[in-house]
């Protein structure tokens, strides 16, 4: 196991692509002295470490191909392939970390949903804007259910600021969040009680009014266990409000492999309205309705613009941003996040 892990971190240091990942891995193999390892083994090892895809995860068509190469801006600086199905549309990341291996790429105090850090003005917008957009789904929350107080689930709570607000607006709530630190914060900062992600299975049939999930989806690996799980849990009446970042936006095509809501290996999946309506139709959903998420594709801009290493990267981001926020409201489907609502077909 220590010697298994020794040779994921020499690997893992400067590599910049999958086939060099590989060619390292033999060669660091050797060095340590286990010349006996048959190929089937090394393969095998690699398969535990990277999730490669040789048909959609959507469709199952095999006609995939690679979109771009994106780095991981924020945690190693290293190589992810984007790949795209043209049977469905649907668009992944290409041999991503497994679960136990993800972990470390979520360590860096910048990943912003997952810490309270508010250095820099991108991190300042971004706080203020979270205020706004929390009394924003609150209030989106009793519009749909057309409950004043129901049972909910955030499911991927983060630091519990949605739950909080959802707990204050008088609904009785259930939050889970995977990342330890995250639940310590939450528990330090709001008094609130998060989960661990090995909860959701005990929840009971039918249990909630509604499940948000607020930029958690494109996190998911497990995504077709998942959207079964929702479906469990989700009373007949229920709704499920999905989040997540809009690869077909006006900011997408203007930073294409830059573009920051990539955030490649962490998003696995970088949805389409297209594609995430085929996947919950699979699942035994309807996709209702969908909103824009005006603001997310200023901050989005703001950071793609400093992925390419820009000058004046706020005034820049702030600029395109501007032009995002004109498109979609000419056009629904340009808006750089967008909030799907979906309901259990009956
Ligand atoms: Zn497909």
């Amino acid at each position: 196991m220590l010697k298994n892990a020794i040779f994921y971190r020499l690997v893992h240091k400067n590599h910049e692509k999958e086939n060099i990942f590989a060619l390292n891995g033999v060669f660091l193999y050797q060095i340590m002295g286990n010349c006996a390892l048959s190929k089937a083994k090394m393969e095998q090892e690699k398969a535990k470490t990277l999730v490669e895809f040789k048909k959609c995860p959507c469709c199952n068509s095999t006609e995939i191909s690679k979109r771009f190469t994106c780095k991981d801006q924020f945690a190693t600086g290293e190589m992810f392939d984007v790949f795209e199905c043209s049977g469905c549309g649907f668009v992944f990341t290409q041999g991503f970390p497994d679960e136990k291996e993800i972990g470390r790429y979520y360590e860096s105090q910048e990943y912003i949903s997952h810490s309270n850090t508010s250095k820099g003005l991108i991190n300042k917008i971004y706080h203020c804007v979270r205020s706004i957009m929390l009394r924003r789904k609150v209030r989106l929350v009793k519009r749909l259910t057309l409950l004043k107080s129901g049972k909910i689930l955030d499911y991927g709570a983060g630091t519990g600021y949605f739950a909080n607000a959802m707990k204050h607006a008088g609904w009785e709530v259930t939050a889970i969040e995977k990342s330890p630190g995250a639940r310590k914060l939450a528990k330090e900062e709001l008094g609130m009680d998060l989960l661990p992600e090995s909860a959701l299975p005990e929840i009971k049939e039918k249990a909630f009014d509604v499940v948000t999930l607020w930029h958690v989806m494109e996190h998911i690996q497990e995504l077709g266990n998942f959207w079964d799980e929702l479906h469990r849990i989700l009373d007949d009446t229920g709704i499920a409000i999905v989040a997540v970042p809009n690869c077909k936006s006006y900011d997408a095509a203007k930073y294409k492999e830059h573009w920051a809501a990539y955030d490649v290996p962490r998003h696995l999946w970088h949805f389409t309205p297209h594609a995430i309506m085929n996947y919950g139709e699979k699942h035994g959903f309807i996709l209702e309705r969908q909103y824009t998420m005006p603001f997310d594709g200023f901050y989005i801009s703001m950071l793609s613009e400093k992925y390419k290493g820009n000058s004046m990267p706020g005034l820049r981001g702030f600029w395109n941003g501007f032009k995002g926020w004109c498109a979609q409201s000419r056009r629904k489907n340009a808006s750089s996040s967008i909030i799907y609502v979906f309901r259990k077909k009956r």
